[in-house]
């Protein structure tokens, strides 16, 4: 089979950047002992977030410490398949991130991949409060934190590329956050002394050039931590030397297909600034630029740049399943392309940092629409196997060369490591980031209900213990109640986020009705709490379409964008170790174009809801299904695998009348999402 050529250039890549060995000596340092004591230490401070420093503009809403909001209810078991799937073994089965990694002091892969491995094994395991996960992530957390050069370099000498420390920088702050380890902060700004006087003579390029907002929100960690305001002077290098994305979108050229020759990609174009600018993965992270940018700036106009980038890639590139096209490059809106798994965790990751600087709702309503649609549709139920481009028209995962814009035919089978490595280890971060993120603490010492998941939080509000009890069985019902019980009587405002399509939403505080709240915003409850104080958001999801590509329908409710689940005939194509790669092969026909009166979708859909179970994502367990009427459209089919794009609405078709049952999104590994509409 042929490489993917985008393969070879990133390879090729990794080739020189371990080539470009650094010469500095090792040293060893002293092992710190870090014990349970040492743990111990602030352990008060760390119920509670530790705020801007000026001169940074404060953030709207902080993000709690690691470890402070708990998953609980279906979200505790999903995070449990994750640990029991290849995110809690994949060191066990995959020789990138095992005892040979060079983030281990190995001579095996000294990239990304341990890091990113990290990023999401470090939350998961203090989220479950599992010791033998906390175990494994503590062997690479030692050997890094043990092993820092004289100069301040970290990570494996036989790389010295900027692009992977950034995501060991992200691990650490977490890491931090979770158990006070006081070896992280010394060891940050001794690597932060040295990158600040390296810069100059070695700038950032390639990945680093094009993620520095990354980074510069590990630098602002610490900043709010030590004061020290060289730090602040670093940010300002790194943006300097990164890649101007406000500037990127302000001028946005990218709107429609980015193909590889576009890229020059069979030229060695793979590290161009055109082809990064256009990388799917890039895009993702960069949506948190302007934001992290605008705590410097303290500009407004910084502010708003999250909103004009997402409008900008909605217009031209975006997705019914709340993604844009890439694979892996910008892929137009056709529901055909695909999404990079990498691509999904990182603009989670984005949106959830975004949240809390900016408080924006809209964003909060986004973070949902990702994590409850695309995330899990692009893992099978197990979480053993992932794939590497998700497509929302996906009726064939099978080897195909079609109709990735630079990726390989590997690219949206289930495995291992479909395509290319890199979603392989990120996959880790989806689910553990955000249930971190469910609430917030807002800059008035008040407390946030950001996104919406069953969970537990123990926190400090206003130098009081505050215990909250999320109970949910959203997405999939509309009823969220919380218990909230401060240690004493205490003052303070709790936001809830209402979204958007809530139009009907109430709130009520032990029994009262509160006024309506508007949707699209936080409703802002201001009272004295006591113990026991009950409160119940209802977020009526009445069905509702929206238009795609080529005029398409697809069919929401609440939070959940519900599919055609067209029949599965999964193959096994090999094993790989603990787990195998997958083809999946329709067995029913999927052409259907559907009959919704758009002035009244209600009427057109017949909901039936069965008990939340736990695999509430899977096709088994699917607590939501919705019943349409449809035709099915002889002259839609599929080529190579591929569903042709969806002819343009509306469609007339001679075919009977059929119910056509549609489940969640990311119940659906084989699924039409953006239909035709049938002529009235
Ligand atoms: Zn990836």
């Amino acid at each position: 089979m042929k490489r993917p050529v985008n393969v070879t250039s990133r390879r090729t890549f990794l080739k020189q950047a371990g080539a470009a060995a650094l010469t500095s000596s090792v040293l060893t340092a002293p092992s710190v002992a870090f014990s349970e004591a040492a743990a111990q230490t602030g352990s008060r401070d760390r119920g509670t977030p530790v705020q801007n420093r000026a001169p940074l503009a404060p953030n709207a809403f902080y993000t709690l410490p690691l470890g402070t909001v708990l998953p609980a209810g279906w979200l505790k078991e999903q995070l449990e398949i994750q640990a029991h799937g290849l995110g809690g073994h994949l060191d066990e089965t995959w020789a990138d991130v095992g005892p040979n990694s060079g983030w281990l002091g190995g001579t095996g892969e000294s990239w990304e991949r341990g890091p990113y491995f990290l990023d999401g094994l470090v939350p998961l395991a203090y989220l479950l409060d599992d010791s033998r996960l906390k175990a494994k992530a503590q062997k690479y957390i030692d050997w890094t934190l043990n092993n820092q050069s004289a100069n301040g370099m970290m990570g494996p000498a036989g790389n010295d590329d900027w692009w992977p420390r950034i995501v060991m920088l992200k691990v650490l702050t977490q890491y931090q956050e979770a158990t006070g380890d006081p070896r992280v902060i010394p060891f940050m700004e001794r690597y932060y002394a040295f990158q600040y006087s390296q810069l100059p003579q070695r700038p950032l390029r390639d990945w680093g050039k094009f993620r520095w907002q990354d980074e510069a929100l590990c630098v602002l960690w610490l900043y709010n931590r030590n004061g020290d305001p060289k730090l602040l002077d670093l940010v300002r290098l790194l943006h300097q030397q990164g890649f101007d994305w406000q500037a990127n979108f302000a001028d946005f050229q990218y709107t429609s297909m980015v193909t590889a020759e576009f890229i020059k990609l069979n030229q060695g174009g793979g590290l161009s600034d055109l082809a990064l600018a256009t990388h799917g993965v890039n895009n993702g992270q960069a949506l948190k630029a302007s934001p992290v940018w605008s705590l410097v700036s303290n500009s407004e106009k910084d502010r708003l740049g999250i909103t004009h980038q997402l409008a900008m890639l909605d217009k031209y590139h975006g997705l019914p399943n709340g993604m844009f096209s890439c694979d892996e490059h910008l892929a137009g809106r056709n529901p055909s392309q695909g999404s990079e798994l990498c691509t999904v965790v990182e603009m989670m990751y984005s949106l959830e940092q975004s949240l809390a600087i900016l408080g924006d709702p809209a964003l909060g309503d986004r973070l949902e629409r990702i994590a409850y649609n695309a995330l899990p549709g692009t893992f099978t139920d197990d979480m053993w196997a992932h794939q590497y481009n998700q497509q929302p028209n996906q009726v064939e995962v099978s080897l195909h060369r079609k109709p990735w814009t630079t990726d390989g035919p590997e690219s949206n089978i289930y495995g291992l490591e479909p395509n290319f490595g890199c979603c392989t280890a990120n996959l880790n971060q989806g689910w553990p980031k955000l249930a971190a993120s469910l609430f917030m603490l807002s800059k008035d010492n008040g407390l946030v209900a950001a996104v919406y998941a069953p969970c537990e939080v123990k926190t400090i509000v206003r130098g009081v213990d505050v215990h909250v009890v999320e109970e949910t069985e959203y997405p999939f019902r509309d009823t969220i109640r919380l218990t909230v019980n401060p240690a004493k009587p205490l003052a303070f405002p709790l936001r809830l986020r209402i979204p958007s399509w809530a139009t009907d939403a109430t709130v009520a505080v032990n029994g009262q009705l509160q006024p309506p709240p508007n949707a699209g915003s936080f409703a802002r409850i201001d009272r004295t709490w006591k113990a026991d104080d009950r409160v119940e958001i209802k977020l009526p999801m009445s069905p509702q379409i929206s238009r795609w590509y080529n005029n398409s329908i697809a069919v929401e409710r609440g939070p959940l964008v519900y599919s055609y689940g067209i029949g599965e005939g999964w193959l096994k194509w090999r094993d790989r170790g603990m787990t195998a790669d997958w083809q999946v092969y329709p067995t029913s026909q999927w052409n259907y174009a559907l009959r919704i009166d758009p002035n009244n979708v209600a009427a057109s859909v017949r909901v039936t809801e069965t008990p939340v179970a736990a695999g509430p994502f899977t096709r088994k367990g699917a607590p939501v299904k919705l019943e349409v009427t449809g035709k099915k459209l002889p002259g839609w089919f599929a080529e190579d695998g591929v569903a042709n794009p969806v002819p343009p609405s509306p469609v007339k078709s001679a075919e009977p009348e059929e119910k056509v049952t549609l489940i969640p999104y990311g119940a659906a590994k084989l699924r039409i999402t953006a239909f035709p509409a049938l002529e009235e």
